[in-house]
Parts: C-alpha cells; structure tokens; sequence
C-alpha cells in the first residue's frame, strides 16, 4: 500500500511498521470491533461509497493507528497521518484536507487536542465535504498552505460568497469525499458535535494474555527468531494488556538472549531480563510502583488526588491518567471515588503489605 505519512508522529517508527499487520485477519484480537469494521468496509465498498467517518478511543498502544491503516488498506485507498495539536492553524488543516483523493482516510491522532477553530473547520468538512475559507485568513495562511491551496482552489470548485456586510467574503470549496479516522485516549475530552459526526465510534480494550501470545508469535517471526511457548506465555502476561508494550519487551528480551549467546528464547531467560527490566508478574513497572507504593505508604491508601499523587510520583498528571491508571483499574488495583485515589486490597496483597486500620 502506498503510504502517505505526512507526519511527525513518534511512534511511527520504521520498526513498527514491520510489525503491524495489513489486514483484518492478521489483525489479532478485539474480535467484535473487526468483525463490524469488515461489514462496514465491505457494504462501503459494494456501493461504491467511502466508508464512513470513524472514532477510536482507548489507551495508547492498543492498536488504533494499525485498525486505520487496515481500513485504507481494506478500502484500497491511501492513508494520511496526523496529530491534533500539529494542526496549529486553519491552513494546515486545508492543505491536508485538499491534498487527500476520494476515499483517502485521514487518521488524526489525538484527535481532543484540536484547537478549537481548526475544529469548527472540521466540521463541515466531515458532513458536507466543503470548507469556507474568510478571504482575509486565506492572506494569514502561511506559505506552504498557499502553494498547495491556491492549484487546489483552481481545480477544485471553489466559490466566492459575499457576506452581509460585503467585508466578510468567503471562498468555498469543495473536498473530495474522505474518511476522516480519530483517535484519541480520551473519548470524554472530544465535544459533543465533533463526537456527533462520526457515523461509527469504537473502544479498543486491553487485549487478553492469549491474544498478546499470538502478537509475540508473530513478531519473533518477524525478527527470525525462535521462542518457547512457555517464553510468549510469559511476556504476554507482563505486557499490560498492550501490543506496543509486548514489541517492545520482546525486543529487550531478544536483547538479551542473543548477547548471552542463547539460540531460542526461553522461559527462564524471559523472565530474568523482565526482571532486570522492572517488569513484575503483572506487568507493572517503576511508575505504576511509585504510584501504588505512594499511596498506600505516605497517604494511608488513600483516598488521595490525582494532582498529589502525580506530585509524589515525579510524573505528569496527564500521564497518569491517561497511560498508568486505566490498567491499574483495569486490574483492580486502584479505585476513582469522588474523593479521589484509592488502593484496593489486591494492591496491597501485590506488594505484601498489610492494611492499617
Ligand atoms: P495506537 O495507535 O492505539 O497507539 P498502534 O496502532 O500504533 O497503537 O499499535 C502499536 C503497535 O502494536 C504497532 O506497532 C502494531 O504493530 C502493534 N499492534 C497493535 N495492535 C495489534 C494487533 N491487533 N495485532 C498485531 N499487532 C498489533
């Protein structure tokens, strides 16, 4: 597939790229969202009509970026790749939009931190497929936008309306249709009427040990090597429920099974360099540590506020929230009240420590 990646995103790495399946039955795991896809692509696809817009919300790593590529893949278009906040101004957002061909898929992710003009841009982008530029800020464009934008203006139907007061003249024009894919961590972060023009908006859950298995399967075989199936047992169950987090362990733990001359990876060498990597029997690391720890030594297990709490750890608060704390939810680790963190007794039993009271 040609891809088109426009951007800039960190976790676009060549190595990723490597390992991230190509179509809905290489994709392994959250079962229901890819069955719906497939029906939606292919209905899509028999009437000849570009899939509709489409949502993804959930922790990072969990494979939103890898769905959108699967469905421009699927839909035999390109994709273009962005990030909210690196759509500083109106112009970047126009010079992406006319740059797509009908069908392309536009992935923005972090789609909740969108400056909120460039969000009104959006919108009727996404229903109508056109979007009124005010004359006076196609002058404030920058110049990049202006070469891309004044050729697309010329072949693309553009109108000139006059406003009410004739200053506030307006050029308009027409987009090819696309499929517009956002991603985001944080589905209550979005508004309302951006959430609303998607047509299909889905959650990514944290995927099950067996499914992380098939992953790492996949990636050892991509990185030719060999591992027992006690070995991918193991470092699916302390990779937080996360494909990123299984890649990216296996490539310490092939680290460390080539330097000690090892021809296939075991259980046992798994485990010693999860060990030397901090990674417990849970999947937990240094933060989720300090984090737990902090609240059950210096504030009685709670409850305490995310903003002490991120203070005590030494991390962002936004950090916390939206990477640490939904797997710790997720395990029962922690609870959210009113009154704000609370470790549970799981946590506790996970550190051996018994509760004061
Ligand atoms: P997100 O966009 O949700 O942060 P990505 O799509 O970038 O996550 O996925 C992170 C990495 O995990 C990718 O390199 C990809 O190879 C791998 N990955 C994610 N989901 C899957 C999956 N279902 N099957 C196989 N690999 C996956």
């Amino acid at each position: 597939m040609d891809r088109d990646i426009l951007d800039t995103n960190e976790h676009i790495e060549d190595e990723e790229s490597s390992l991230r399946p190509a179509s809905f039955d290489e994709y392994v795991g959250q079962h229901d969202l890819k069955e719906n896809l497939r029906v939606f692509v292919g209905a899509a696809k028999m009437r000849d009509e570009t899939l509709d817009h489409v949502l993804f919300y959930g922790p990072p790593g969990l494979g939103k970026t890898t769905m959108s590529m699967i469905i421009a893949n699927e839909m035999g278009t390109h994709i273009k790749i962005t990030t909210g906040p690196s759509i500083e101004k109106t112009g970047d957002l126009v010079a992406l939009l006319t740059s797509l061909e009908p069908g392309d898929v536009l992935f923005i992710d972090e789609i909740h931190r969108l400056s909120p003009v460039v969000e009104e841009y959006l919108y009727s982008a996404m229903e109508d497929y056109r979007i009124d530029i005010i004359i006076d800020e196609i002058h404030r464009l920058n110049k990049v936008v202006e070469e891309i934008l004044y050729p697309a203006m010329e072949d693309f139907c553009v109108d000139v309306m006059i406003g009410k007061d004739a200053t506030t003249r307006s050029v308009r024009i027409d987009l090819p249709p696309f499929t517009l894919v956002g991603a985001t961590t944080r589905a209550g972060d979005i508004s309302a009427p951006l959430r609303d023009r998607f047509g299909i908006v889905a959650k990514l859950d944290y995927y099950k040990d067996e499914e992380l298995r098939d992953i790492i399967s996949r990636t050892s075989k991509v990185y030719c090597m060999t591992m027992e199936e006690e070995a991918k047992m193991e470092l699916a169950r302390r990779s937080r429920g996360t494909p990123r987090i299984a890649n990216r362990l296996f490539r310490r733990v092939r680290d460390f099974a080539q330097f000690y001359g090892d021809e296939i990876i075991t259980k046992d060498r798994t485990m010693q360099a999860l060990d030397r990597l901090k990674v417990d029997n849970l999947g937990l690391d240094d933060v989720d540590h300090k984090y737990l720890l902090g609240i059950i030594n210096r504030f009685q297990g709670g409850p305490v506020g995310l903003e002490a709490l991120a203070a005590s750890v030494g991390e962002e608060r936004m950090t916390l929230e939206d990477v640490y704390e939904p797997y710790l939810l997720q395990k029962g680790l922690i609870k959210r009240t009113s009154r704000g963190r609370i470790a549970t007794d799981l946590a506790y039993r996970h550190f051996h420590i018994t509760r004061e009271n």
